[in-house]
Order: C-alpha cells, then structure tokens, then sequence
C-alpha cells in the first residue's frame, strides 16, 4: 500500500515512510491510494474470528510490505488488551465504552499502535538517529501517548503541558511514568506548548542532534487502527441487529473518518452522526455546503475544542468531495455545555447510566438523529470516548454523586510528580540539545 499527500504535491511512499513522517514534505495528510475492500466472505466468517484476527485482516492491507504478518500480529495483539463493552442504555441505544485501557481514554488505541510501529521501524534501521516524540497536550492525548510510548526502545517521549491547566489524575498520568518518559510543565497556557514544539519541529540545530516526531492523529498509525472500534463493535451486534448507526463526539475528526474508512471496505453501517459541541464547524457545514473554520470556543466536553478539524479533510476524500455523497452517510448535530449537563442528568436517572460530557454530546445527536430521520428500527451506538473519572469534577457536580477510582489509576495519585519546569522556547530547546 502506497500514501499520497492529500495536498497532491509530495511522492507517495510506503506505511513505514508515511509514519515515520507524519505529515508529508508538502505539509499534506497522507491517504491510502486505494481503500482496500473486505474479502467477500469476511462478513459470514465474522462471528467465528477472534478480535485479534480480524484486527489483523483488516489492518493487513494498510500495512502492505511495511510490517510483516507475525509483527502485525504482535502490535495487534499488544494494542488491543482490554475490552470495548456495549453497555445497554435503552432499548435502541448501546453506548461503546472506549475507556477501558490503561489512560481511561479511547485514544489509547490509536497511542499504542503508533508507538509499536514506529518502535519496530527504528529497530529494523541501524542508521535511525534516536528518535524524539514531541507532544504538547492539553490533558488526555499527553497520557496516551506517554503510556502508549512507555519503555519503547529507542523513543524518547517529551510532553509539554500547561502548569495548573490539567486536572491532577491527568497530571499524575503524565508526570509519574518515568523511563523514556519526561514530562515539561510550561509556565503558560496550551497554546504556548503547542507553540513551542512547532517552533522545535522548525528548528535545525536541534534536528540535528534527535529524529523529531509527532504522534497526534495526522500520523496514519494513530488515525487508521481506530478503524476497529467499528469492527469491534459491529461483531458484538450484527446477529441481533440489521440496521447500526454510530453517533461519534467529535474534535479533530480522527475518530469518525475511520469509521467511515471501516464503511468505505464495506462494513454494513446505516449511517454515522457527527456529534459536536459549539465548536461546530462540521455540523454547520453539513446543513449550509459552507466550510468555514473558526476560533475555538471552550467548552467542558474539552477535547472537543477544536475550530479547524485536522482530519475532516480525509472525511471529504472518502466520499470524493461529493456534498450529496457525504450528506447521505453523514449528519451532524451540535450542543451547548447547557444541553450536555442536561443530558448527563437525563441518562442518569432515566438509564442508569453515568456518561462524562463527550459521550453525552454522543447520546443527543443519536437521539436527534433518530428523530429527525423518523428512524425507529435501527440500533445506535453512541461512543463513550472517556471515563467519567477523566471529568470528575463536571461528572460528579452535574450528577451529584461521587466516583470512584478505576484500578487501572488507583495507585496513580500517590505516586511521586517528576516534570520540569520551563517558561521559553529558549528552555525547551536548552532541555532538547543536552
Ligand atoms: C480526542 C477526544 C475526542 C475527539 O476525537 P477526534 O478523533 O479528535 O474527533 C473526543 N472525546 C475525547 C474524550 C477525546 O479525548
């Protein structure tokens, strides 16, 4: 399988090549050349396979000559070592829990993926310079990909994050992992992190001494293994329901363009619902054909904050650029922090259920959906992309209730904080050519 940059002015170049770059020399995202197709019988043989081997046939073709089978298998299998449940919200509605690997975060994922290919690349290349994954976050991309990275050889994994502006588990996550890990606490907002690690990616002196690398969503082995969030989930319901649609709270897009690649090889999904919060680029072009990306508004589904989707992108490249096409695979729906709280508080009494504002905001498109398509036969999903604890504080004022502690983090808030304190790019780069 070859990419090609979607700025259509860059060679196309291997999985291995598309990796390891991120984004292509002419600032590009890379796409398949072809979106590869399922084998004919790959629907009848679904309810036998094991999650690993369908993993590994769906991702198989992505990866072409890059990885052979056996390593394929071996991330596969270490990517995917927790459970993605169905939980039963009402009776035409499952929220998918994406939260149960070791961050609590459904990007975990996409983290692990990325890291054991790219260590399995460096290992396979004498020549590889140490290799740098520099990060900037704004609290739970950081922790994935620090755990996702943890112990990898040959990686280094330096993450900005702004002091104070994290919650304290997200801290922990970050600052307590040690090994190639190394936590900054920068003395400013988000905006100043992700400042400085551009201006380190611009920087020769410091490219000379490591291999820098992103490892955000742009990056083909975080984006494309979230394809099987949809697999996964289709080979839990496909004996009892026809007709699935899945409702995806939605940022950068990362998320909901796999599930429409996993559409595009002929997964049988009815229909997919982007679900925003107001940062509504997406839902808005879909009602009025006008584009027009804008200045981000904060919001408490936060991960969510996002004006300019990276990924939508790619979205528009799977249908073509056809507006008709993507309308009819593709609704949208967007909702104020008022409507989310609501919406907590009404899955909770009314279901039993505890969703944190990003799953929420993944209920009410669903719901409207329905309504608006006077659709009553079909099975939604809505993702629930984080775990409550992720968003204590929000969870546990609009709820009235208190959490507790999911093992995996348990033992997290005692452990000892190790991060480094900078303030200017002049500190970053100083920790960066030691
Ligand atoms: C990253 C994130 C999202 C958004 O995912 P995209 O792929 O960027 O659209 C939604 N919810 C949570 C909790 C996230 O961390």
């Amino acid at each position: 399988m070859q990419y090609y940059s979607l700025n259509k002015n860059a060679p196309t170049v291997s999985f291995e090549q598309a990796v390891c770059n991120g984004l292509a020399s002419d600032r590009g995202l890379y796409f398949p050349e072809n979106i590869p197709q399922l084998a004919p019988d790959f629907l009848s043989r679904l309810a036998a396979m094991t999650i690993e081997d369908m993993a590994v046939e769906v991702m198989q073709p992505y990866v072409g000559n890059s990885l052979t089978e056996a390593a394929l298998r071996e991330i596969v299998s270490a990517t995917l070592c927790f459970d993605f449940p169905i939980q039963s919200v009402s009776e035409h509605i499952g929220s998918l829990e994406l939260y149960h690997g070791p961050t609590l975060a459904f990007k975990d994922v996409g983290a692990r993926f990325m890291a054991r290919c790219l260590g399995h690349f460096i290992a396979g290349d004498a020549s590889a310079k140490k290799t740098t994954v520099l990060v900037a976050t704004s609290g739970d991309t950081g922790g994935a990909v620090a755990d996702g990275f943890l112990g990898v050889e040959g990686i280094d994994v330096v993450i900005l994050y702004p002091k104070g502006k994290v919650s304290p588990l997200q801290e922990k996550q970050l600052t307590t992992l040690g090994k190639n890990i190394t936590a900054l606490e920068v003395d400013g907002v988000f905006d100043d992190c992700q400042d400085m690690v551009k201006t380190a990616f611009l920087d020769d002196a410091i490219k000379q001494q490591r291999q820098l690398t992103s490892a955000n969503s742009i990056n083909v082995a975080r984006w494309l293994p979230q394809m099987l969030y949809y697999f996964i989930a289709y080979k839990q319901l496909h004996k009892q329901h026809k007709d699935i649609v899945f409702a995806v709270p939605s940022g950068n897009f990362g998320n909901l363009c796999a599930g429409m690649m996993a559409w595009k090889m002929g997964l049988p999904i009815k229909h997919f619902v982007a679900c925003t919060n107001s940062n509504k680029v997406v839902p808005e072009y879909l009602q009025s054909g006008n584009y027009a990306s804008k200045k981000t508004i904060p919001t408490i589904s936060n991960a969510m904050d996002v004006g300019a989707p990276s990924n939508f992108i790619r979205i528009q490249e799977i249908v073509a650029n056809n507006f008709k096409a993507l309308k009819a695979i593709l609704s949208g729906f967007s909702y104020s922090d008022t409507a989310t709280r609501a919406a907590m508080q009404s899955l909770r009494t009314e279901c039993d259920y505890v969703a944190e504002p990003h799953g929420a905001i993944g209920y009410l498109g669903l719901e409207a959906y329905f309504k608006q398509a006077g659709d009553t036969s079909s099975y939604g999903v809505f993702l629930e992309t984080a775990h409550p604890i992720k968003f204590a504080e929000e969870v546990e004022t609009t709820l009235d209730i208190k959490l507790e502690f999911p093992a995996q983090v348990a033992g997290i808030m005692a452990a000892k904080k190790q991060a480094i304190s900078i303030a200017t790019y002049a500190d970053l780069k100083a920790f960066l050519m030691d």
